[in-house]
């Protein structure tokens, strides 16, 4: 009987990917069944919806003129607190969203700039519509004296995107230290070929740092000290660096992308590209 039901639900979603009531429904009835990855599985389009309406709301009011905005080419910066330099950001921002894309040889993504209250490092970028990039920073961002850096590092994220974690960070903190900004995290671009890793982040087995792949997952579970997360960093700027002397940029958009679309079997992927 439930298997019945559940074929209709399956029926349903596949026609309409977005019948929510019959993704409510079988995330509801493989609870009841105790099938909590499949539960978990529907659960997540509740929670990007709930990010992606978020960004249809922010993005239709600015649409309407009815949030202040700075705009620097199609850079929104929203709301932004009075001590944000917003002319400086904006500009920056801009530069890097464009160097970046001609980087990797796609169109530059519409991206727009709102602030939450949490630390100043805490500075995070979502893709939760296609072709635009939202980056959330804090509102004390500008505190750090290295913030272009940062600007460059969510630019990167905002531009090329694999899920994946370690190569998101490597790729961001190559892009970092490629425009020759002063950055202090992880470290200073002149230190990233020396800096000694914590012995436990140098002997963590690449598929275990690779399987840090979701956004529920993050390396704070895996540091301990600040000398653990920043190795991480540096480590994964040092495997991106040497997939990129590799395959060349072309070959890591090709990854990044298949990637993004392949999230279940990273290591199985990224052998398959590597080696082809
Ligand atoms: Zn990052």
């Amino acid at each position: 009987m439930t298997g019945t039901v559940r074929k209709a639900l399956d029926a349903r979603i596949i026609s309409d990917h977005y019948d929510l009531g019959a993704i409510l429904e079988r995330l509801l009835l493989s609870a009841a069944l105790g099938d909590f990855t499949a539960a978990k599985s529907d659960a997540k389009v509740f929670e990007r919806l709930g990010f992606a309406a978020r960004a249809l709301s922010i993005l239709s009011k600015v649409a309407h003129g009815e949030v202040p905005v700075v705009v620097a080419g199609p850079v929104y910066v929203v709301d932004a607190p009075g001590a944000v330099d917003t002319e400086a950001l904006g500009a920056t921002l801009n530069d890097a969203r464009i160097e970046l894309a001609r980087m990797i040889n796609r169109p530059p993504k519409v991206t727009w700039v709102d602030f939450h209250d949490g630390p100043a490092y805490a500075n995070i970028t979502r893709l939760e519509l296609p072709g635009v990039a939202r980056i959330s920073l804090s509102r004390q961002f500008q505190v750090q004296s290295d913030w272009p850096a940062i600007l460059w590092h969510e630019a990167a994220h905002a531009t090329m995107f694999a899920g994946v974690r370690f190569l998101d960070e490597g790729w961001a903190v190559w892009c970092q230290a490629k425009s020759g900004v002063k950055s202090e995290f992880p470290v200073r671009n002149t230190d990233l070929e020396t800096y000694s890793l914590a012995a436990q982040i140098e002997a963590m087995p690449l598929p275990r740092l690779l399987a840090y792949s979701g956004p529920d997952l993050i390396f704070g579970d895996l540091a301990t000290s600040d000398h653990e997360w920043r190795s991480i960093y540096v480590r994964a700027y040092r495997f991106f660096r040497a997939i990129h002397a590799k395959l060349g940029m072309g070959g890591v958009v090709t990854v990044f992308e298949a990637l993004s679309k392949e999230r279940q079997d990273i290591t199985g992927t990224l052998r398959r590209i590597c080696n082809a």
